[in-house]
């Protein structure tokens, strides 16, 4: 074994392997792949090797579409065949709800390019002969489905790296990692020592255990799974190979295996291996098989699919692989750790490994992965993912692997576990809430503790006249929210508005003062929207979204410069905000400051003491109303609730929850991180061109945004009026115009101080113009958009200013 490598990568299964093959195809030739035994030694060996495009966030799904594409190059480059068989498939629907959620998953294929093609039950039997029509209401046909041979892919991968210049080390372990000053690594093994500047854990079955040899927790669990093969089976002698199927009211799905069938079930009862630590001397190893906890989907699949039950059962295979708590890959370089980069708790290997691998590679070569993986970026989780956290998460997400996961729904594990002070208050208010980050907040309230529920659907729901009440509250009187939830950084020193002004688009306010700003990365695309509060020349109060706390920790630590302190705090400041026409009356009630217009005009920010209370008042809204949001430290929050609560009494004040919000929102096109901001737009396309500050001289990815300046950027951030009748918009939807998919939703929602359905989204620039008439496809029925010149609700921003 060579003792320097630029890389090493931890990990010979499929996807270490792949992202190998992926560093010598972006030029890294001095890369080495470290094996504790030989390659798919972990849950690679065992994997029943199916592959699908469909994937819930379109931007993994399009890393997916990848993934099955790169198969025939690396089969070429090798000489190693990949065993691909595309036998194409179909995902069976038992119940209208899911046959909806079959035609917005088509639907949101569209725009990616996949051809996926609703058909009837008696289609779906022609295609799948050995299915029981009266169990199904329709289905999902995919024709770039199949499987692979998991071994064949993996030295398929291994041999194409080392055709490029990658050197494979096996039975060798990793036994330690030593950070150097300069940010290389001693990687030490049982075999002697390699000196590398960068590291990837793809470590898979034992991720944990390398990422705790430099100190981190990565929250991934390792689940039981089992699949079986059936006895050869008369029907299929003769035919072409059978489809994939996945039968979601079955919990499983189905393939062909050589003269029987595979048929495999993520139950619901689903059990953890090794929840703690994974023993090093596991191998190829398959762990007891347990029948009897997959029993009721069997059950329901020898019922849905009876051949299946007749074959009998030929072999079973019980063996773990990983999960991180959302069921999506750990991509990334680890925030705080210099040159460490992590692709593991990937679940779907010979669906995602390519993509992983792509994702990474052009991370360590070019310093950004070239594609919007926020989906799948390590950072989108921060502390609160703690062992049992992830335990619990994990084992909800693989019970409900094939289960519908409504708009509105909200997912009961790990609940309550944050909590903030007025939490008690609001639950005695009948308030419904959703967890964000692991922490409680009100999504609506309820008139009584009975109706406190989300009825889920894909349509209106139960909680929509009771949001309704709530929006025309704030746009009368005066609403009461919590904001709590949002990420929140104290930043000091000498240099901090100069790194600010850096780092930041916009200007750096006065002091006293707020400024909304987006932060781009070099290429001049979105990576946070931020509001800058200045609290004194030296001192800034930062406020973005929370879940990207750690993605933006890290983006800062690249770019730290001397003088200047970052402190994360986001639970060290929690938030109320009052809104509506009698906000100002209400709070002037409470403080000695002048809060009208000509003291404390729009965008100012001040200490006050609102009675006894000390805190931070903003004069900002996010309804678009005339507004004010206020920031105390977490012990002084329910003496402020309390304090607000009872003066509002005699301006009729009305809680409002995070529905209302979002609604309220989008009624003023105000766009949100991951949804109408992400690093696949930049600034002009998303409507922000007023907060880039191009009187400023530098800053992080001026030179792009310039460029897009000049071209006018591709797409345009469009808001639009709905003609919808039961249901509205939520994101991913397809925007047709002239019978051709032109762009897709971001959000959408019931506006119901304008009382119509809305929507935004990105199109073409071209087509971004007043006179252009579109459609929106929800629930697969093409409702007419008329693209809004403005914002829905208060165009000129009037009520906010006044
Ligand atoms: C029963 C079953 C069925 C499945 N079916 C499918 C399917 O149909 N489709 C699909 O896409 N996926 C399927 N999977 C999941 C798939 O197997 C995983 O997505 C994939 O194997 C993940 O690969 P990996 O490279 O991340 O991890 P692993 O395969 O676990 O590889 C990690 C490697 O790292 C090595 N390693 C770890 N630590 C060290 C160290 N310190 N030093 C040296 N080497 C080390 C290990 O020996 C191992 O070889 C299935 C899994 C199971 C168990």
């Amino acid at each position: 074994m060579k003792s320097h490598a630029q890389v090493v990568v931890i990990g010979g299964g499929v996807v270490g392997a792949s992202v190998l093959y992926h560093l010598t195809k972006a030029g890294w030739k001095d890369v080495l792949l470290i094996e504790r035994a030989e390659l798919t030694s972990g849950s690679t060996w065992h994997a029943a090797g199916g592959m699908h495009t469909v994937n819930g966030d379109p931007n993994v799904a399009k890393l997916q579409q990848y993934t099955i594409e790169l198969y025939k190059e690396i089969e070429r480059i090798s000489g190693q065949s990949c065993g691909v068989h595309i036998t194409g498939g179909i995902m069976l629907a038992g119940t209208r709800e899911r046959l909806d959620w079959l035609k917005m998953a088509k639907a949101r294929g569209r725009y990616l390019g996949m051809e996926l093609e609703i058909i009837s039950v008696e289609e779906a039997a022609k295609l799948f002969p050995l299915m029981e029509k009266k169990h199904f209401k329709g289905a999902m046909y995919d024709p770039i489905e199949g499987h692979v041979d998991p071994y064949g892919v993996t030295h398929a991968y291994a041999k194409s790296a080392q055709i490029g210049g990658a050197e494979i080390v096996r039975h060798t372990r990793v036994t330690d990692l030593k950070a150097r000053a300069d940010g290389s690594w001693d990687v030490i093994t049982d075999r002697g020592n390699v000196h590398a500047e960068h590291v990837v854990n793809a470590g898979g079955l034992w991720a944990r255990e390398v990422g705790r040899m430099v100190g981190i927790e990565l929250p991934i669990l390792a689940m039981e799974h089992q699949y079986l093969i059936t006895g050869d089976m008369p029907e299929l002698v003769g035919k072409k190979e059978q489809l994939h199927a996945i039968d979601f009211e079955g919990e499983i799905y189905i393939r062909q295996e050589r003269g029987g069938m595979l048929m495999g079930t993520y139950e619901r009862a689903g059990v953890p291996w090794s929840p703690a630590t994974t023993p090093w001397d596991f191998g190829q190893d398959l762990l007891p098989n347990d029948l009897e906890r997959i029993a009721p989907s069997l059950e329901v699949g020898f019922e849905h699919f009876p051949a299946l039950g007749a074959a009998g059962i030929k072999k079973v295979v019980n063996g773990p692989f990983t999960f991180a708590p959302d069921g999506n890959p750990l991509v990334g370089p680890i925030r705080g750790l210099k040159n460490f980069w992590v692709a593991c708790g990937v679940m779907a290997g010979f669906s995602q490994g390519g993509g992983v691998g792509l994702a990474l590679s052009r991370w360590m070569v070019d310093g950004d992965p070239g594609a919007d993986i926020w989906g799948m970026d390590v950072a989108r989780y921060g502390d609160w993912t703690t062992l049992a956290y992830t335990n619990a998460k994990v084992r909800e997400n693989y019970s409900r692997r094939f289960s519908i996961r409504f708009p509105n729904e909200e997912l009961p594990a790990a609940r309550p576990l944050r909590t903030t002070p007025i939490y008690e208050k609001l639950e005695a208010e009948h308030a419904v809430f959703g967890d964000y980050c692991a922490l409680e907040h009100a999504l609506w309230f309820a008139p009584t503790r009975a109706e406190a529920e989300d009825q889920v659907s894909f349509r209106r729901s139960n909680a929509h006249p009771h949001v309704a009440a709530e929006c025309k509250a704030v746009q009368t009187g005066v609403g009461l929210l919590e904001i709590s939830n949002y990420g929140k950084f104290d930043i000091r020193g000498p240099g901090a508005a100069e790194w600010l002004s850096h780092v930041m688009a916009n200007r750096v306010p006065a002091v006293g003062r707020i400024a909304l700003t987006p932060m781009l990365n070099e290429r001049g695309k979105l990576i946070g929207d931020f509001t800058m509060c200045r609290i004194a020349a030296d001192h800034f109060f930062l406020v973005g979204t929370y879940a990207a706390e750690t993605y933006y920790l890290r983006w800062f630590e690249r770019h730290m410069a001397a003088g200047v302190s970052v402190r994360p705090c986001a639970m060290e400041y929690v938030g109320l905000s009052v809104a509506g026409p009698h906000s100002r009356a209400l709070l002037q009630s409470l403080v000695r400051d002048d809060l009208s217009t000509a003291a404390f005009p729009f965008m100012s920010f001040r200490r006050m003491e609102i009675g006894m209370v000390p805190g931070y008042v903003g004069r900002v809204s996010f309804t678009g109303d005339l507004g004010f949001e206020i920031w105390v430290t977490t012990d002084y929050q329910r003496a402020l609730y309390d304090l607000l609560v009872k003066a509002g009494r005699e301006y009729g004040l009305k809680l409002f929850g995070g529905r209302a919000l979002n609604a309220m929102r989008i009624e003023k096109s105000f766009g949100s991180w991951a949804r109408e901001f992400r690093p696949i737009y930049g600034p002009f396309e998303a409507g922000l061109d007023r907060f880039v500050d191009f009187k400023k001289s530098a800053f992080i990815g001026r030179a792009a945004a310039a460029e897009e300046k000049d071209s006018g950027g591709a797409l345009r951030l469009v808001g639009f009026k709905v003609d919808a009748t039961d249901a509205d918009a939520i994101g991913d939807e397809p925007i047709w115009h002239d019978g051709k998919t032109v762009g897709w939703v971001t959000s959408g929602a019931f506006g119901h101080r304008v009382n119509h359905s809305l929507a935004l989204g990105y199109v073409p620039a071209a087509l971004a113009k007043a006179d252009t008439t579109f459609e929106i496809e929800i629930i697969g029925e093409r409702r007419k958009a008329h693209r809004l010149a403005g914002a829905a609700f208060d165009p000129a921003g009037a009520l906010m200013r006044a």
